[in-house]
């Protein structure tokens, strides 16, 4: 079985893609997210920042039940846990003995979404003796990955770097000293947004190191963000970079590498979260999780190497066998019109609001 364009190029048959980076929150929202998530993917990289993060083996048994429950047995939760300055060892071993573990995310402390049980200061990724060095020794040798966000909060002086600078001073000052420091290691750079970290990838993409990308990367610039007025809709960690970005992280996608695969960071907030004095980061895509992917892909021509990056690349990096399901696209445009409710007695914190909510999407899923 393989990936399948009809002539016109209006219709696409693939393997049943796998999202390498999702966050499916807990309690209703899960419900909400796992119904739509099931339908458009065989198995997802379920992200460990829930309130609070999931640290141990038990945690991640209990969270994979519940995300079960919540998208049907078929679905396969590739579960992760959430790298602090004190997580045990041994839980990771327990985890991906037992439990299922895929790999470990690490978050730099107050960057983004729940971050703040993440690593205080990322020398400690590299430095022998360390806690987080020595988790990473032991995911290396269970053969697991480490997932990064990679994003700087302060240059080596101690100065706070500017938002649009965090990826490209992690890729320049960070990543190569962990790549370094831990030669066997699996490495995935999560949803990549910079053209220097497209560059980096290229260079040094292997066997042991890969990155995810969003559809938001590959089809939005600042422009849009900042268009008329800022749109607390299109703000994400990491921060939406220039055209010049955009356009080579389009070139890597389309580049067929093994080493690039899909990873929707669909992270849905309560209205009430982004329409507000500080707006969360992060924004519901699972609505179109595959959907608009397949917008980007068609844009770049590059829908040949479609099934590769979205069903094939990630699992394969993982260890994880491709889907035998297929799911069929058509090229048919459709409005976002519905906004999803959930429970709670604070205003604005019972509506969840999708991306590109009543405007078009230009891929659809065949009936
Ligand atoms: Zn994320």
């Amino acid at each position: 079985m393989s990936a399948s364009l009809s002539e016109t190029g209006s219709r696409l048959s693939i393997r049943m893609p796998f999202d390498m980076h999702h966050h499916v929150r807990g309690g209703e929202t899960l419900k909400i997210v796992g119904e739509m998530l099931a339908q458009r993917f065989a198995g997802a990289i379920i992200m460990p920042n829930t309130q609070p993060p999931i640290t141990t083996a038990a945690m991640v048994e209990a969270y994979r039940a519940e995300v079960i429950a919540a998208t049907g047995p078929s679905f396969q939760p590739l579960m992760t846990l959430y790298l602090t300055d004190t997580l045990d060892p041994a839980q990771v071993r327990l985890a991906r003995t037992h439990h299922g573990l895929a790999g470990i995310k690490y978050y730099p402390r107050g960057l983004t979404t729940n971050s703040d049980s993440g690593v205080a200061n990322p020398a400690s990724l590299w430095t022998a003796g360390s806690t987080p060095f020595e988790v990473l020794r032991t995911l290396a040798d269970l053969d697991a990955v480490l997932l990064l966000h990679a994003a700087d909060g302060f240059a080596a002086d101690g100065s706070e770097l500017d938002p649009y600078d965090q990826e490209t001073h992690f890729v320049r000052e960070t990543l190569p000293r962990i790549v370094e420091a831990h030669p066997a290691l699996k490495i995935s750079v999560e949803h990549l947004s910079t053209k220097e970290g497209a560059a980096f990838m290229s260079a040094n993409q292997s066997a042991h190191l890969g990155c995810s990308l969003t559809a938001q990367h590959l089809l939005l610039d600042r422009r849009d963000v900042h268009r008329g007025g800022f749109r607390p809709h299109m703000s994400w960690w990491p921060i939406i970079q220039r055209e010049e970005d955009k356009l080579a992280l389009r070139d890597l996608a389309a580049s067929g590498s093994p080493f690039v695969w899909l990873g929707s960071d669909s992270a849905p907030h309560p209205i009430g979260k982004k329409e507000t004095d500080c707006c969360a980061g992060g924004v519901m895509m699972v609505h179109a999780g595959i959907e608009l992917y397949a917008e980007a892909f068609d844009l770049m021509g590059a829908l040949d190497r479609f099934e590769a990056f979205a069903a094939l690349n990630g699992p394969r990096f993982y260890g994880v066998a491709p889907s035998d399901r297929t799911i069929d696209l058509v090229r048919e445009d459709w409005v976002v019109r519905q906004t999803f409710h959930i429970t709670s007695d604070e205003p604005r914190m019972d509506e969840i609001r999708p991306f590109r909510l009543g405007e078009k999407v230009a891929w659809k899923l065949a009936a």
